[in-house]
């Protein structure tokens, strides 16, 4: 898409007519052409822009011809700067936008949404790109239950606790990532996961876009040789369901369970430590009680 040229070009985009409110505009995570006509049209109607880099949300406006004003924007911006957009919002439309992407996902926005919402400013989102959700269509790894967990920690113990946090998780994990750390965190999360099958999806959207599958250990030795550059997202499968526990475990839970307590014990025991459905071991409780072996 050639960039907007105001010499020669047709301003492309109309400006919405917009109520007052804050507008949560996603942009484009690589590929200008991402950016949907009414994400355009809110950033060119509102009357200011809060960004979280002015500079990139310049050459952004430039590509759709227009001109807004923008005040700097992260969460731990001053409470004033907050006040100022509140206020804005209360008065008149104003969108906030950042880097790249959807705000708030791992992006500021968070505080500002919550203490707008409570002020009574009118809150509309703009939704669009964003990377996680675009890595979880290119894995092939299940997305019917998803954990978004942002970046790990830099350092090397807190990194590893978070990883124990989530490795019962059953779900499917997104993570991001940076290149340079991408090797020792793909080699903590191997140790801490188990070796799960896992997708890196890199500089999705732009001219160099891949997605590699592999084991956590097989992509930590892949990228340890030969880390990548641009911008990263780790997909790591579910883990593997328990296996089911066989006739004789079941049994032997059950005996040692009603020796010491009523049916009803017994059977919550077990369901509770083998994971079973609770009528199946009712079931096979009665028959061990009444010495029906069930053979
Ligand atoms: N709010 C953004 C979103 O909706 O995806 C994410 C912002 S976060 C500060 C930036 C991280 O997102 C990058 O370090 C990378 O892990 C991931 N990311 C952003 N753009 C990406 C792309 N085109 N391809 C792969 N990962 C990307």
């Amino acid at each position: 898409m050639q960039p907007f040229d105001p010499e020669t070009d047709e301003p492309p985009i109309r400006a919405a007519a917009l109520a007052p409110g804050l507008y949560i505009v996603a942009t484009p995570i690589g590929n200008l052409g991402d950016l949907s006509p009414r994400a355009a049209a809110t950033l060119a109607g509102v009357g200011l822009i809060a960004a979280e880099d002015s500079r990139v949300t310049a050459k952004l406006l430039h590509h759709i011809g227009a001109r807004v004003p923008m005040l700097a924007y992260h969460d731990h911006s001053d409470d004033r700067v907050r006040q100022t957009l509140i206020a804005r919002a209360l008065a008149g439309p104003v969108a906030l936008v950042s880097d790249a992407g959807t705000p708030l996902i791992s992006d500021p926005g968070f505080k500002l949404v919550r203490e707008a919402r409570a002020a009574g400013v009118n809150i509309v989102t703009i939704p669009g790109p964003c990377a996680a959700i675009a890595a979880l269509t290119l894995a092939g790894l299940p997305t019917d239950r998803f954990l978004f967990a942002g970046f790990l920690p830099a350092k090397a113990g807190a990194r590893a606790t978070a990883i124990a946090e989530l490795a019962t998780v059953r779900a499917t994990l997104v993570l991001y990532e940076s290149g340079p750390r991408l090797a020792a965190s793909l080699t903590a999360l191997a140790a801490g996961l188990g070796d799960r099958a896992a997708a890196i999806s890199r500089e999705i959207s732009k001219r160099f876009e891949e997605s590699v599958t592999g084991s956590l250990s097989e992509l930590a030795a892949r990228y340890a040789e030969a880390p990548p550059r641009g911008e990263i997202v780790i997909t790591i499968a579910p883990p593997a369901p328990p296996a089911a526990a066989d006739a004789e475990t079941i049994d032997t839970a059950l005996i040692a369970a009603l020796a010491t307590g009523s049916v009803k014990t017994a059977v919550a025991t077990v369901t509770a430590a083998l994971g079973l459905p609770r009528a199946m071991v009712y079931a096979r409780a009665l028959q061990l009680r009444d010495g029906d072996g069930g053979e």
